[in-house]
């Protein structure tokens, strides 16, 4: 039998913000242990929230770039469990009334791109970290400590509707989540310090079927290649569960990577077990038509809007409009170039060659490109003026990056003699032509291979400064050809 698989996405972003969600700790990565933490965040009695606007503004933003509609009144509930990392034995978070509903993500797979639609979004905090001790250092065996420094985090949680139906799309989907976020500067989605995380929901069911499977949920995927392996695993182990004639239990699964297998964590609870209830020290929040309305004109173009306008005005392909803006600084760069008058092809070729190369050596966005986007435009308008070579243009690229400078400071630092016209081609021609009688008797035969020759010999007398499109037309001219 053909089975189909269905997967479904949580993603756990955490707002770019400088304080939690709840009271003014700071955000900071990686601080000592416990710094981060004040009576609201350990959740000592006594304590209330305060819900920070900010984190409200960001959650908003990124709702309406993933088209979803904004709840004109949203609240917290309490989502209790019993977990060391869970200062308060619940966690804010939201249950009926979430932020957000119903929105949908542009997904581009295997060479084609649907939209995957988009449940909801909704705010809460996030737990602390257990810190598992090393034997040793006068510490007893399995001890474990808490750092609180997390709690409180503000994070939005992205459930995207069982929508996905390959390991492969389920990698897509996040790639473009991470890149809309990023342009808005909601999240840096790093998932390395815990800013993304992924949990997916896994079921299959025999093709042609409508009713959804037994799901299981995939947890302690801590990068996008492992969200996609463990999802394939995961299907594959189901698959020969219900094709020996067993069947798939809904539980939790841990994806190891190292062993590239899952295991079952816990039996998946159900939302009952969690006792949500109204968080009693926050009120209800309203958001207005207004407001919604204020939010929208202030989103940024997005990566799609603008890939498309890349490729309908500016008449570039579809890879050079997708390798542009897959930052919103490299998209950001080009647009300045191309805007001082340099052509939107030439700039893209030059930026996808040379710069990002040299950007991604120095580890640079491209943002802080030492070689900015006017001293680019000025190196393409000598390349396309004829004063300089392309071949030049690229070899002196690498100086002006390293050491900050405009071309015409690496020319002079290098003596580099700009093409001034093609007259200043007449000297080298005439020795070229003085030199090799028997190739100018062979080219006047009609003989148009030796031509290649005698560009080249005309390209080593100037050391290469020649323009290599201009030479074989000078050489004709004076050889009345
Ligand atoms: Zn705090």
């Amino acid at each position: 039998m053909k089975y189909e698989p269905v997967i479904g996405l949580e993603v756990h972003v955490q707002l770019k913000t400088a304080s939690k969600i709840f009271c003014s700790c700071s955000t900071e990565f990686g601080r000592e242990p416990n710094l981060n933490t004040c009576p609201v965040c350990m959740g000592l009695p006594g304590s209330l929230p305060v819900l920070n606007r900010r984190a409200v503004d960001l959650a908003i933003s990124a709702a309406l770039a993933l088209d979803c509609r904004i709840s004109p009144f949203f609240k917290f509930d309490r989502k209790n469990y019993f977990y060391p990392d869970l200062p308060k034995a619940y966690q804010i978070s939201q249950y009926d009334l979430p932020l957000a509903t119903g929105g949908r993500l542009e997904i581009s797979a295997n060479g084609s791109s649907r939209n995957i639609d988009i449940e909801r979004i909704h705010m809460e905090e996030d737990a602390g970290k257990l810190v598992h001790a090393e034997p040793g250092h006068g510490v007893p065996k399995g001890t474990s400590f808490v750092d609180y420094n997390r709690a409180g985090t503000p994070l939005i949680e992205i459930v995207s509707r069982p929508d996905l139906r390959s390991p492969a799309e389920a990698h897509a989907y996040l790639d473009a989540l991470k890149h809309i976020l990023r342009y808005l500067d909601v999240s840096d989605c790093n998932m390395e310090e815990g800013s993304l995380r992924c949990d997916a929901n896994v079921s299959i069911r025999p093709a042609g079927e409508t009713a959804l499977g037994t799901r299981s949920e995939l947890k302690n995927l801590n990068s996008f290649k492992f969200v996609e392996k463990a999802i394939e695993i995961e299907i594959e182990r189901q698959t020969e569960v219900l094709e020996s004639g067993g069947r798939v239990i809904q539980e939790t699964r841990g994806y190891d990577s190292a062993k590239n297998t899952t295991h079952p964590q816990r039996s998946k609870e159900q939302a009952h077990d969690y006792r949500y209830f109204p968080e009693p020290d926050l009120p209800g929040f309203t958001v207005t038509p207004d407001q919604i309305e204020r939010f929208r004109s202030a989103l940024p173009e997005l990566p799609a809007a603008r890939r498309r306008r890349f490729q309908t005005k500016l008449g570039l392909p579809a890879y050079d409009a997708e390798v542009l803006t897959a930052e919103s600084d490299t998209a950001d760069y080009f647009e300045k170039v191309v805007g001082l008058g340099a052509d939107p092809k030439k700039t893209s070729n030059f930026i996808m060659t040379e710069l990002l190369f040299n950007l991604k050596t120095a580890g640079l966005p491209a943002g802080r490109s030492p070689v900015t986007p006017a001293r680019l435009a000025e190196l393409l308008k000598l390349q396309a003026d004829g004063k300089i070579s392309g071949k030049i243009a690229k070899d002196i690229f690498p100086a002006m990056f390293e050491k900050g400078v405009s071309a015409q400071e690496v020319l002079k630092d290098q003596k580099i003699e700009l093409i001034a016209d093609a007259g200043s081609l007449d000297e080298p021609i005439r020795q070229v032509i003085s030199e090799n009688p028997k190739a100018i008797e062979d080219l006047r035969a009609g003989k148009l291979t030796v031509l290649g020759f005698l560009v080249g010999q005309v390209m080593k007398k100037t050391r290469g400064q020649a323009d290599p499109k201009i030479v074989p037309q000078e050489l004709k001219k004076r050889l009345g050809i």
